[in-house]
C-alpha cells in the first residue's frame, strides 16, 4: 500500500472515526487507564505518568493522520495529500506549547504546584469553549450541520453543554488560581444574596441550552457562554479554607467533562474517552475529599450554600493572649526523653522544603529509642496528597507515614506532637466553634498529646483558613519560631552535639 491510499483508508476528509483510528485511540485510552493506576501510589507513579505519556502520543498521532491529509484537486482529479500549511500551524503550535511547558515544569515550586493545576483546568475550560466557538461559527466545516446550514439537534446539546462547562471551568479555575495563589484571600466571599443569583443564573443556563435547541441565534449563545463565565466565578468566591481542595479536585473533575463534550464536538475518540476518565477520575476524588473532610459534595458544588455568613466573619480573628516560646535545644531535649513522637507536617513544611531535615531528625530519635510515627491530614498543604509525596522523596518508610482516622487515637497516649508548618489540620476549634470556617472538618488531635512543639515562622501568621489556634495558647504548648527546615535544621544539631 502505498502512503496515498494509506492515508486515504485513515480519513475521508474530514476525519470521521475509521477502524485504524478507533484501534489507536482504543490503545491510546487502555494507557490512559494504565496510567491512572500507576499514578495511584507515589512508588509506581513515574510509571504511571510515562503510560499517560505514549497514550497522548498515539492519540496525537492517530488525530494528526486522520486529519491533515485532504481532498486537493477537482471531482474528476482528485487524491490525498498532506496539508502542509495546516500540518506547520499544527506543528508550530505543538512547539510553542511544549517549550511553555518544559520551561515552566522546571522552574515551578513543589509549592506552587497546586495554582498552577488550577491554572491548567483553567486552559482546559478555555479550549473547550474555543472548539464550541468554532464549531459554532462554522459548523459545517465540522461536519455537524445540513447544507443550509442549520446545525444537528444532538450537536446543539453536546455544544450548549461544552460551552457551559467549559466556561465554568475556565472562571472558576482562574478564582481558584488567584486564592492558592495568594492574590485573593482563602477566607470565603460571600455575596449578599448569592443563593438567589447562583440559582436564577443556573436555571438560566439550563433554561438556553434547552432553548438552543429549537433556535440557533447567536444571542443565545452568546447569552449561554457569558452566564457560565459568570456562574463559574460566582460558584468558586464563597469557598474558602476547608473547601479548596474539593474545589480543585472538582474542577479537575469538569474539565475533564468539557473535555469529553469537545470530542462528541469533533467526533473524536480518544477525548471522549479521556474526558470521560478525568471527569470520573476527578468525581471520584472529590467525593474522597468531602468525606474525609465531612463536607456534603453537594453543598460543595453549591458554592459554598452550606456555609453561613457567620462563618465568613471568623477569617482573621486573633487575639493576644499568653503563649510559651521554646528553642531548638528545648525540642531536641524533650522529644530524645519521649517514648513515641508523632510528626504533623504541614503546607510550612513544604514551603520549608524542610522535609529532608525532619527525616534526618526522625532517623537520630529512632536511634535514640524513640518510637516516631508521621500523621497525614487528607487536605495537608495544598494539595491532595502534598506531603506523602514530599515525606517520600525524602525517603521517610511508608511504614512511619499514617492517615488521619488511623493516628488519631494514639495523640492521648503520645508524649510529643510536633506540628511542623501544619495550622488548619491541627484547630480544635473545628470540633467545638460552630462558627469557624473549617467547623466539621476531622482534625489531628495534637491538643491530647502531653507536649505539643508547634513550629510556625511568627505568632501573627494564621493557616489557609484564616482562624486563630487555640492549642498555640495551651499549657503544654511550646512554640518554637522560627522557619521550619531551620528549625528542624537546629534540631538534628541539638540532637548530634547534644550527646543524648
Ligand atoms: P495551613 O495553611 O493551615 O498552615 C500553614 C502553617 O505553616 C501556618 O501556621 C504558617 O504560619 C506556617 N508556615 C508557613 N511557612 C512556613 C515556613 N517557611 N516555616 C515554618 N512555618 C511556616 O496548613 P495545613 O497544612 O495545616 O492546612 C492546609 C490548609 O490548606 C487547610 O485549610 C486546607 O483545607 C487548605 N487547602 C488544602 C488543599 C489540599 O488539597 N491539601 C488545597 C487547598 C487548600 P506562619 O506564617 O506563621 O509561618
Amino acid at each position: 500500500m502505498d502512503i496515498q491510499s494509506l492515508l486515504a483508508a485513515a480519513t475521508d476528509g474530514h476525519g470521521a472515526v475509521n477502524p485504524w483510528a478507533a484501534v489507536a485511540y482504543l490503545v491510546s485510552g487502555v494507557f490512559f487507564i494504565l496510567a491512572l493506576r500507576g499514578l495511584s501510589s507515589p512508588a509506581s507513579s513515574q510509571r504511571g505518568n510515562r503510560f499517560g505519556m505514549i497514550g497522548m502520543t498515539i492519540a496525537v498521532v492517530t488525530t494528526l493522520v486522520t486529519h491533515v491529509p485532504m481532498k486537493i484537486g477537482d471531482a474528476t482529479n482528485s487524491y490525498v495529500g498532506i496539508d502542509a500549511v495546516a500540518m506547520a500551524e499544527i506543528l508550530a503550535a505543538i512547539g510553542i506549547g511544549a517549550v511553555i511547558g518544559i520551561v515552566m515544569a522546571r522552574r515551578i515550586a513543589m509549592t506552587a504546584m497546586p495554582q498552577l493545576v488550577a491554572a491548567f483546568h483553567s486552559l482546559v475550560g478555555l479550549a473547550a469553549v474555543a472548539v464550541a466557538a468554532a464549531a459554532y461559527l462554522n459548523p459545517l466545516a465540522f461536519g455537524i450541520a445540513d447544507a443550509a446550514g442549520q446545525i444537528y439537534t444532538v450537536s446543539r446539546i453536546e455544544m450548549g453543554l461544552g460551552i457551559a462547562i467549559g466556561a465554568i471551568t475556565f472562571s472558576g479555575s482562574v478564582i481558584a488560581f488567584l486564592k492558592l495563589n495568594g492574590n485573593m484571600s482563602g477566607a470565603p466571599i460571600m455575596l449578599p444574596a448569592r443563593h438567589v443569583i447562583n440559582l436564577g443564573t443556573l436555571a438560566a443556563i439550563i433554561g438556553l441550552v434547552a432553548y438552543f435547541t429549537f433556535d440557533q441565534s447567536p444571542w443565545v449563545f452568546w447569552t449561554v457562554t457569558a452566564l457560565s463565565f459568570l456562574i463559574g466565578f460566582l460558584l468558586i468566591i464563597p469557598i474558602g479554607g476547608a473547601d479548596m481542595p474539593v474545589v480543585v479536585s472538582m474542577l479537575n473533575s469538569y474539565s475533564g467533562w468539557a473535555a469529553a463534550a469537545m470530542g462528541f464536538t469533533l467526533g473524536n475518540t480518544a477525548m471522549i474517552i479521556t474526558g470521560a476518565l478525568v471527569g470520573s477520575s476527578g468525581a471520584i476524588l472529590s467525593y474522597i475529599m468531602c468525606r474525609a473532610m465531612n463536607r456534603s459534595f453537594i453543598s460543595v458544588i453549591a458554592g459554598g450554600f452550606g456555609g453561613d455568613d457567620a462563618a465568613a466573619g471568623a477569617g482573621g480573628a486573633k487575639e493576644q493572649r499568653p503563649w510559651k516560646p521554646g528553642s531548638a535545644d528545648d525540642a531536641a531535649f524533650l522529644m530524645s526523653q519521649a517514648e513515641n513522637v508523632i510528626i504533623v507536617p504541614g503546607y510550612g513544611m513544604a514551603v520549608a522544603q524542610a522535609q529532608h531535615a525532619l527525616r534526618e531528625m526522625g532517623d537520630l530519635l529512632k536511634k535514640e529509642g524513640v518510637n516516631v510515627k508521621y500523621a497525614i491530614h487528607p487536605v495537608a498543604g495544598r494539595m491532595p496528597g502534598h506531603m506523602n509525596v514530599l515525606l517520600a522523596e525524602a525517603n521517610v518508610p511508608y511504614d512511619e507515614v499514617f492517615e488521619l482516622e488511623d493516628i488519631n487515637g494514639e495523640f492521648a497516649q503520645c508524649d510529643v506532637a510536633f506540628v511542623i508548618g501544619a495550622n488548619d489540620v491541627t484547630n480544635p476549634s473545628a470540633k467545638t466553634d460552630k462558627s469557624s470556617p473549617i467547623y466539621g472538618m476531622p482534625v489531628l488531635d495534637v491538643e491530647k498529646a502531653k507536649t505539643v512543639l508547634f513550629v510556625k515562622r511568627s505568632m501573627g501568621g494564621v493557616g489557609y483558613a484564616g482562624v486563630d489556634n487555640d492549642v498555640f495558647y495551651m499549657d503544654q504548648t511550646m512554640m518554637l519560631l522560627g522557619d521550619a527546615k531551620k528549625m528542624a535544621d537546629d534540631i538534628v544539631k541539638a540532637l548530634n552535639g547534644g550527646g543524648h
